[in-house]
């Protein structure tokens, strides 16, 4: 018997944006949407990975945008509401890691990227968002923080103080357009198992002059489970929130994580 690599939820009608969503944790988000039925865009910024998933998935609609950037976060709005008719969720998945260093070294492009790409696109979206799911008296708005948005992680404040600020705005946000019929969430993922995180522990162990391994099992050991996370554990959540199941949700910032305790990067 094969697995399973989606909760087999019918979200057939639905139409969605995943933002960054044409590779990483937002591609298999949208992969996800596509097999529970819905009907799917994707925005990016890198051409490469969006000739990717075209050539891929060519049933997902797609558009090369940089949600940082307010303009051009329109333009794909109007775009999604010339194809697909309306908006029923929105995905906001788009996140940098930012600078790595101390709050001495960090400098102030790179701080302002990192809130701009992580936390204002998500209000450029919302906005043009919000309006067409009032029409429809419903919607699910999911923002993809961290666990970093929940703990400290020291030489990493600009991340962390973006997840934080994701956590705000959702909350906010859910209390604002709750009467609307509106639902709005934070997913917080931890360790996820892609080349971003081992990329980071490459990194980190260089820096130490540690193997990848040593540093991988310092990391996972403030972990209840002591285990990464998979792309697919996160787009489960996502579709779970947005099924019929997830109604009585709103508001929450739901950690996929395995239980991370603490982030161990010093
Ligand atoms: P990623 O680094 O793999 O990037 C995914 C896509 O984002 C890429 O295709 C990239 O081109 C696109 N992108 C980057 N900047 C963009 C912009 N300004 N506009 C449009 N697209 C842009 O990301 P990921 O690891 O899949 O992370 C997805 C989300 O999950 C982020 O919000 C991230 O902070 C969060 N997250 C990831 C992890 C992890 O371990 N990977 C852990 C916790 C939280």
């Amino acid at each position: 018997m094969t697995e399973q690599r989606f909760l087999p939820v019918n979200l057939s009608g639905k139409r969605v944006v995943v933002t960054a969503g044409a590779a990483g944790i937002g591609r298999v988000i949208a992969e996800g949407f596509l097999a529970a039925g819905a009907r799917v865009h994707v925005c990016d910024v890198a051409p490469e990975a969006i000739d990717e998933i075209k050539t891929d998935i060519p049933e997902i609609s797609t558009s090369r945008t940089d949600v940082s950037d307010p303009a051009a976060v329109n333009a794909m709005f109007d775009e999604v509401e010339r194809r697909l008719g309306g908006l029923d969720i929105l995905v906001n998945n788009a996140g940098i890691a930012g600078p790595t260093g101390g709050v001495t070294d960090v400098s102030a492009e790179a701080l302002r990227e990192t809130l701009a790409i992580d936390v204002e696109s998500m209000f450029h979206c919302a906005k043009r968002a919000v309006p067409l799911m009032r029409r429809e008296g419903l919607g699910h708005v999911v923002n993809l923080a961290s666990v970093a948005g929940r703990l400290s992680y020291p030489n990493r404040t600009p991340y962390a103080a973006a997840k934080w600020g994701v956590i705000g705005f959702t909350k906010s946000l859910a209390m604002e357009v709750g009467r609307d019929g509106i639902r709005v969430n934070a997913i917080l993922p931890g360790h996820v198992n892609t080349t971003r995180f081992s990329g980071l522990v490459e990194r980190r162990a260089a820096a130490l002059g540690m193997s990848p391994e040593d540093m991988e099992r310092r990391v996972l050991d403030p972990v209840a489970l002591g285990a990464k996370v998979e792309r697919e554990d996160i787009a489960n959540m996502a579709l779970y929130l947005c099924s019929p199941f997830g109604m009585a949700i709103s508001g929450q910032a739901i950690s996929v994580c395995g239980g991370v305790e603490m982030m161990g990067w010093k």
